[in-house]
């Protein structure tokens, strides 16, 4: 379901329209202060892409952290991480950053996004948990849990997609609603971290005032060209901006 606004209406797809005000504006943050990625110049382009399209979202996206407090975070509706390692913010902003998506903004980490700010643990209640390890690199078959969420209902029930499967510690779906979720049958179970071999690959939840949500998905720079993902990560995107039901 659209969100009742008023003014301009956006054709999303096309079945899908969206009415907005104003154009929002997403900060995308792609510092790599652990392993640096080789995704991250397309995704920058990508996500760049997806804003100016849709006509919905400017981005600004930057290696910089300096935007990352209560005065640079005004200028945002929205926080996209592809980060990883500990992140050279102050405490005083680390809580800055927290508190504004506690406040109100919306949180879209990619991948990585888990891999990161370990020394913080609020971090990690926010986003959901943290990367355990990536035991499968391979084609793996997913299952779309939640057909009905704007980010996951494009996709069929079961697809096959080439990944580095993340596990997860601190996770659990009791403190999350999970939208994607690794078929154990494609995989050697085997090599699994968790006792209940519960993988999820996302989900998203309210944060105080906030939307978060969160994909595994995305280490191979191919699948930033993919359509489905595209859509997965825009649809994503816009609900955590609370512009989608
Ligand atoms: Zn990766």
């Amino acid at each position: 379901m659209i969100m009742k606004r008023k003014k301009k209406l956006i054709l999303l797809s096309e079945t899908e329209t969206i009415e907005v005000n104003t154009m929002k504006s997403l900060l995308m943050i792609t510092h790599s202060a652990g392993f640096r990625h080789d995704y991250l110049p397309i995704a920058r382009e990508v996500v760049r892409k997806l804003g100016l399209e849709s006509g919905l979202f400017n981005v600004v996206a930057t290696d910089e952290c300096n935007l990352l407090n209560s005065e640079g975070l005004k200028k945002f509706d929205a926080v996209l991480f592809a980060t990883t390692g500990e992140l050279p913010l102050s405490d005083e902003h680390k809580m800055d950053f927290i508190e504004a998506i506690e406040g109100g903004k919306g949180f879209i980490g990619v991948h990585n996004a888990t891999d990161t700010f370990y020394k913080f643990p609020e971090y990690g209640k926010m986003i959901g948990g943290y990367f355990q390890s990536h035991p499968w690199t391979q084609e793996v078959t997913v299952i779309v849990e939640d057909r009905v969420h704007p980010a996951t209902r494009h996709l069929p029930e079961k697809f096959s997609v080439k990944e580095e499967v993340y596990t997860f510690r601190d996770w659990s779906r009791e403190r999350t609603r999970v939208l994607i979720s690794l078929d154990n049958s494609s995989v050697d179970l085997s090599k699994g971290t968790r006792p209940d071999n519960d993988y999820a690959l996302c989900w998203c939840h309210n944060y105080g005032e906030g939307r978060v949500f969160y994909t595994a998905f995305g280490h191979f720079k191919e699948l930033w060209s993919e359509g489905w993902f595209q859509r997965h990560l825009l649809n994503g995107i816009l609900w955590a901006m609370n512009m989608v039901e």
